[in-house]
């Protein structure tokens, strides 16, 4: 096997994290799996018995699932109902931009508004800026005849768990 062929691979292969009590957290990179393996922040549980990663100075274990070895907190509401997302996390989806006319938007609009049951879902949250949201006020939409210029979607589960553990690592 070739180096060019080995470095190919490992761009293209993932490995599973584990959070310190071995509940899966999500897949990563494999290149992102080996910075925290030489950082000394996770332990390689199963490795590929077949394939080692060899750097000029080291060979290291191709890893198939790590484990860190501190115990990061996943705040239980986002475990336990994906649906459900902050504002922050609405803010940063939207770049803030406001779903109504493109302006720089930083308040939150529920779609369907809260007081007709809409709730704090990444289908029903969108950034809006101040004066569209005053305009839309208790509408949906339709009614407020301001259609969305975009749809709300919830991102893919593996990347924002993933980016969720990358914040929470890069914490003191
Ligand atoms: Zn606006």
């Amino acid at each position: 096997m070739n180096q060019q062929t080995t470095a190919q691979q490992l761009v293209n292969s993932v490995t599973l994290l584990l959070n310190a009590s071995l509940e899966v957290l999500s897949y990563v990179d494999t290149p992102r799996a080996l910075t925290l393996l030489v950082n000394e922040q996770v332990t390689v549980i199963r490795a590929d018995p077949d394939r080692f990663v060899r750097s000029t100075h080291l060979t290291l274990p191709w890893p198939s699932i790590v484990a860190l070895k501190r115990y990061v907190l996943i705040p239980r509401d986002l475990r336990s109902d994906p649906e459900l997302a902050s504002r922050g996390e609405v803010l940063q989806r939207d770049k803030r931009t406001c779903a109504y006319c493109g302006a720089r938007g930083t308040t939150i609009d529920h779609v369907l508004p809260q007081s007709r049951g809409g709730r704090n879902t990444w289908t029903n949250l969108v950034a809006a800026c101040t004066s569209c949201n005053n305009r839309k006020a208790d509408r949906t939409p339709d009614e407020a005849r301001m259609p969305l210029l975009f749809q709300p979607r919830r991102p893919s589960e593996p990347s924002r768990t993933q980016q969720m553990v990358w914040d929470l690592l890069a914490a003191p």
